[in-house]
Formats: structure tokens, C-alpha cells, sequence
């Protein structure tokens, strides 16, 4: 029903409403205990991520709720946020399944990732993608932040650690959840300090950059063009293997990315295009960034060298940086 799919659950809407939209929810409400899970995948900051089981094998990320107090976000966003995902059917996109909405456990329960994240490939396996790779890459995460841009949801945490390539298949995570989850479960926020999370920085566009102060975590202004910004940040990391303003001091990043300051290209052995691209995305004015579909159509466009074949979908990537 179209109406139930514009959820509101503040139940501030159409009052005729609100009865269908906590039916359509407890649809994807998983009862805790029918879950099974087997060992720790990994621990982020927010939340601990296991294999488990649920009909099938799916990764169950348990969000770390211990610190919900009061200036946190209610459980009403959480359950919002977790709406979200379920409007999300796309190839390129991990599969939301349900989650466990009543506290103190909250999970989300997607399905598991085979393969490596992009994080893993570039910053620890020290992988290289060529430039051919990189854009085919690039063009399956535009697609699936396309997709998600035209259901209205912003990533909010676009990354390489929430990248994975399933055989050559880019598959996007950790959508839309930003809020509940960061700097709000952890302990980030330390007294008047602004704890920031190593690897996180170089992704904030400057009007997130120069929002940053301790208690913003929840009016940060996330937008379709701070996804692009994170977007120009995982092209750069494809094509260069490492983070912009490499092991520069946070303050020193803030201050920069505030200013309108990029990292310089100078370096980069790539073309002029590969360049623009980067550029653009991380254009200072977030009005002057591309959207994605204008993105997929400039990556369509860039001349390919020595491509053997043509790039059918799932591309398969060399083994070097194939899962
Ligand atoms: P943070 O969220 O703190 O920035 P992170 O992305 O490493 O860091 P999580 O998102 O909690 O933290 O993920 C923890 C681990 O679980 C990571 O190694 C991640 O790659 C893995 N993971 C997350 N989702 C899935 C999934 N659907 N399938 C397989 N592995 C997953």
C-alpha cells in the first residue's frame, strides 16, 4: 500500500494511518530470541556485528544501547531509521531483513556479506585497483547511491569499511542509520571534547566539517551532497590506496576541508577526467557537486584503456583485488 510506505511514525500524519504503518512494521520486527548467532564478525564503534542464522546464514549487528540516555535518539528514531531499509531492494545494496526493535536489544539484521570490504582491499591487503577496476567500481556504487538518493535516504556514513565486493560486486551497508548509531551509542562524546573516530574525518564535506562541534552529532547536516563528498573521498582511496590528508592531525583537517581546501592532486598519476571527477565531488559549495546519476553518466563516458572486454555486470576484477 502506497500510504503505509510513507511511514510516520511520530504519528504526527494522517491519523488514519498510524495503525497500518505499526502493522507494516512489526512485519520486519524479528523476535530476538529466534535469532541464532555464532561468532563476532567485528565491533565498530556503535554496535557488534555478528554471523548468525535467520532462515539462512545473515550478519546481525547488535547496537551497543547501554549509553541510551535521554539526549540520545529515542527508540521512535530508531524504529524510523530501520524503516528505511526496508525500502531498499537494489543489487548493489545489502539486504535488509528485519530487526529487533525492543529494547535494551536492538539488532539490525541484513544479509551476510561474502567477500571483503573496500577498506580491506586498499588500506590492509594494499591491493591495487587499476584505473579500468576503479571505474567499475565506481560506477556500482553510483548506481546504488543513486538508487538510494531517489528513495529520499542519505547514507550519512558512506565509507570504504561499508563498501564490500561480493566477486566483483560492490554491495553498500550500514545505511541511513546514521543517527541512531554514531556518537550516540558510543563514547564519543567525552565532556566537551569531540571524540573523532580515526578514518572518519577525510569522508565529511566542509559544511559537516565546520558544523563539528561536541553536541552536534544529532544536527549534523547531512544532505545528498555530503553522500557525493564521501563518494569524491572512496574514488580518491581507489585510485591513490590510501586516505586523503594522510596522517595529518584531526584539527588540521577540520580546519582545511572547513576553509574549502582539498587534497592536492598533484601527485596523482591519473588522467584529467579521473581528476574532475574527484573535484567536483568535493567541490567546496554543495550545490556544485554532481548527483549520482550525473556521476554514473561521466563514468559511463571515461575511455577505458586496454579493457579486453566489455564491462557486463558483475564485472570480474583481476585477482589481485577480487574477494
Ligand atoms: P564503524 O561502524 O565503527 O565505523 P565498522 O564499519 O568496522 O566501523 P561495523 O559496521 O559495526 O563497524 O562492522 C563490524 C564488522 O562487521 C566489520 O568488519 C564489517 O565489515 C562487518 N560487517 C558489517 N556488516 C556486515 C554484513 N552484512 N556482512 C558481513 N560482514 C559485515
Amino acid at each position: 500500500c502506497q500510504r503505509g510506505d510513507s511511514l510516520d511514525l511520530s504519528n504526527k500524519g494522517d491519523s488514519r494511518w498510524p495503525r497500518q504503518n505499526s502493522l507494516s512494521m512489526k512485519e520486519w520486527d524479528i523476535p530476538y530470541d529466534e535469532l541464532r548467532l555464532f561468532e563476532v564478525i567485528g565491533t565498530g564503534r556503535f554496535g557488534t556485528v555478528y554471523r548468525g542464522s535467520w532462515h539462512g546464514a545473515v550478519a546481525v549487528k547488535v547496537l551497543h544501547v547501554h549509553s541510551l540516555s535521554d539526549d540520545c535518539v529515542p527508540l521512535d528514531t530508531f524504529k524510523h531509521e530501520v524503516a528505511t531499509f526496508r525500502k531498499t531492494r537494489h543489487e548493489n545494496l545489502v539486504l535488509f531483513m528485519g530487526a529487533c526493535m525492543k529494547p535494551p536489544r536492538l539488532a539490525i539484521v541484513t544479509s551476510l556479506c561474502k567477500g571483503m570490504t573496500l577498506y580491506t582491499h586498499i588500506h590492509l591487503r594494499k591491493d591495487k585497483f587499476t584505473a579500468n577496476k576503479s571505474v567499475i567500481v565506481a560506477q556500482q556504487i553510483s548506481q546504488g547511491m543513486g538508487y538510494l538518493h531517489a528513495r529520499g535516504i542519505i547514507h550519512k556514513d558512506l565509507k570504504t569499511k561499508n563498501i564490500f565486493l561480493e566477486n566483483g560486486k560492490v554491495v553498500i551497508t550500514d545505511f541511513g542509520l546514521f543517527s541512531v548509531t554514531k556518537l550516540c551509542f558510543g563514547n564519543n562524546l567525552r565532556g566537551d571534547s569531540l571524540g573523532i573516530p580515526a578514518g572518519w574525518l577525510c569522508y565529511l564535506a566542509p559544511e559537516l566539517c565546520r558544523a563539528l562541534t561536541p553536541h552536534a552529532s544529532l544536527i549534523l547536516p547531512f544532505s545528498k551532497a555530503t553522500d557525493v563528498y564521501a563518494f569524491g573521498t572512496v574514488w580518491y582511496e581507489l585510485l591513490c590506496g590510501e586516505y586523503p590528508f594522510k596522517s595529518q592531525p584531526p584539527e588540521a583537517v577540520i580546519w582545511q576541508v572547513g576553509k574549502g581546501v582539498k587534497q592536492s592532486l598533484a601527485s596523482m598519476q591519473a588522467s584529467r577526467d579521473i581528476k574532475d571527477i574527484l573535484m567536483l565531488c568535493w567541490s567546496y559549495r554543495s550545490h556544485e557537486r554532481p548527483d549520482f546519476p550525473a556521476l554514473l553518466s561521466t563514468l559511463q563516458k571515461l575511455p577505458r584503456k586496454r579493457l579486453a572486454r566489455s564491462p557486463s555486470h558483475p564485472v570480474h576484477l583481476s585477482r589481485s583485488a577480487d574477494s
